[in-house]
């Protein structure tokens, strides 16, 4: 049985990142893959918060092959082959019930909030097959032993207290040995499900589906857009050059552009079944229910719902690789713990939120850093207490952002309830973003800054309580909270968000990189 500092489950661009850094700092390192690179992966829209932690970690450790990741410019210049798209900020339309988009002078209908000032230094939109690939070599540069198409079936513990990780590898059964491990294989992981704790996900208040896959073809919304005679003159940006939301009264559908033509499209759709019903569906309820022909047919039924989008992407074909669509009956997930004594696990190892805002990559990094930071710290005597702050802080973290996210579907009726609601994402980021991604004092999105919380809580509130069990929604109760969601934000907007002259178009909410 082979021995090592670290194990590292799963080989993510996550832990592989993981896996570098403490390979880089003279640590042995083992990391156990069940499926073998490229293979599929989603979380593909990138934010400047996730660009400036990789920005940090590649400099503090070292890693400078990765610093032209963090810029579209540098990256299509120094990694034409690692294939990506460009993000210059978050695009939205408003279709209500699929047929009310209309084009006005005002953009009432559209919101774009630019990220960057230039192409050259955009965000990024991953394509995972590549990128996930590129973190690998990476990791291996540096020493990491990679088992990869390793199915990890058994953890326990040896004498001395060390992990045992039982794996069937080419049909055989094998085993390594680790004092730390660090889980980065995200849903239904077996370390989770045994010291994990609680599965907190009836918690969460966001409850979403989801049905996705990459397409040829398929980045056409602003042409669509100019079609319909939509004001396109003073866009910050291309439209498509984004992270693009479809935005309807029940869900929304991603369109994330990478270079060639390829897209990631994706429905996602309130939900309001609860976790039995999935159990009872499927128990690996959280990746990949359902068989491709079922997505599929669900994938058609969709674009039959919302004619508008039939229109756009009907024509749109499945790519050959990986030639399926995935679906997901409730992408919610969150366990109570993310750290014990001698493991620790990675964000989408903890939990998941939902796509809408983009925050899986950035929350992901900032879990790299922290768990790197914990583990390679010499103050042994502080590990058992720093690993406890870290699980709490992340699990915080999650019912953090889950709340934020709630509140923008509770606000999906109506699309000026939903910018604003909106802004309480934008405003965290910002402050987040204005930090470089390092403040980690006020939290995640200031998760740890009370009044923030509060401000979060309150609107949450007011959000619920103005549509439950409410047909017809009162006009002038919508415009009080829009202005109450308004006036909270004030001491975080330095940058205009609820400007009228900006009518929508939102010039460059972050710092410059
Ligand atoms: C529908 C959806 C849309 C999303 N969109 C966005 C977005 O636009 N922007 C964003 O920032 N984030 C998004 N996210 C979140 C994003 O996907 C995650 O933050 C990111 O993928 C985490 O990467 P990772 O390296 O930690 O894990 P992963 O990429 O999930 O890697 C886990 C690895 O573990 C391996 N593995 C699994 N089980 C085992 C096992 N038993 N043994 C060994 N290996 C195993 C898997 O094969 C895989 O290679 C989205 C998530 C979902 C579900």
């Amino acid at each position: 049985m082979m021995d090592f500092d670290f194990a590292i489950l799963g080989s993510g661009f996550a832990s592989s990142l993981c896996a570098a850094i403490l390979a880089k700092n003279g640590r042995s390192v083992v990391m156990i893959e069940r499926g073998k690179h490229p293979r599929f992966s989603i979380g593909e829209s990138t934010t400047p918060a996730a660009d400036f932690l990789l920005h940090h970690l590649a400099v503090k450790y070292g890693l400078s092959e990765l610093i032209p990741l963090t810029r579209y410019g540098s990256w299509t210049n120094q990694y034409p082959d690692i294939r990506c798209g460009c993000k210059r900020g978050f695009s939205y339309v408003w279709h209500g019930d699929g047929s009310q988009y209309v084009a006005t002078a005002d953009h009432k209908n559209e919101l774009m909030v630019t990220a960057n000032a230039s192409q050259e230094v955009a965000d990024t939109q991953w394509y995972r097959p590549d990128v996930d690939s590129f973190f690998l070599q990476v990791a291996k540069s540096y020493g990491v032993n990679v088992i990869e198409e390793a199915v990890v079936e058994g953890i326990d513990t040896n004498e001395h207290g060390h992990h045992r990780i039982a794996y069937s590898f080419q049909g055989y059964r094998q085993s390594i040995c680790s004092p730390f491990v660090i889980d980065g294989s995200g849903p239904n992981s077996l370390l989770m499900q045994k010291y994990g704790g609680d599965d907190l996900t009836d918690q969460l208040l966001t409850n979403t589906s989801a049905i996705y896959g990459h397409f040829v073809g398929g980045q056409v919304t602003e042409n669509w857009l100019k079609k319909r005679n939509a004001a396109i003159c003073d866009f910050p940006y291309p439209f498509d050059q984004a992270a693009v939301h479809h935005l309807f009264h029940d869900g929304w559908l991603w369109q994330i552009g990478f270079d060639g033509g390829l897209t990631s499209l994706g429905f996602v759709t309130k939900t309001t079944s609860q976790r039995e019903d999935h159990k009872a569906a499927d128990s690996s309820r959280f990746f990949e229910t359902n068989s491709p022909e079922f997505a599929f047919k669900e994938w058609e039924s969709r674009l039959n719902s919302y004619p508008v989008l039939r229109s756009m992407y009907g024509d749109c074909l499945c790519t050959n690789f990986p030639g399926r669509l995935f679906q997901v009956s409730r992408i919610q997930r969150l366990r109570e713990k993310a750290a014990g004594e001698n493991w620790a696990s990675l964000s989408f190892t903890v939990g998941f939120i939902d796509p809408l805002h983009s925050t899986g990559i950035a929350h992901t990094l900032s879990t790299v850093e922290r768990i790197c930071d914990v583990v390679l710290s010499p103050d042994i005597e502080n590990l058992k207490t720093d690993l406890q702050a870290y699980s709490s802080q992340v699990v915080c973290e999650f019912l953090h952002i889950d709340k934020i996210i709630a509140t923008c579907y509770e606000c999906l009726h109506d699309f000026d309830l939903f910018s604003a609601a909106t802004m309480i994402y934008f405003a965290a980021a910002i402050a987040l973003e204005r930090h470089r991604g390092l403040n980690m004092e006020t939290g995640f999105l200031l998760a740890r800054d009370e009044r923030f919380c509060r401000i979060v809580d309150q609107v949450n509130r007011k959000a619920k309580t103005l549509t439950e069990g409410n047909s017809s929604i009162e006009e002038h109760k919508t415009g009080t909270l829009i202005a109450e969601i308004q006036s909270c934000l004030q001491p975080y907007n330095d940058v205009g968000l609820f400007s009228p002259a900006i009518r929508n178009m939102i010039l460059h909410t972050t710092a410059a990189k």
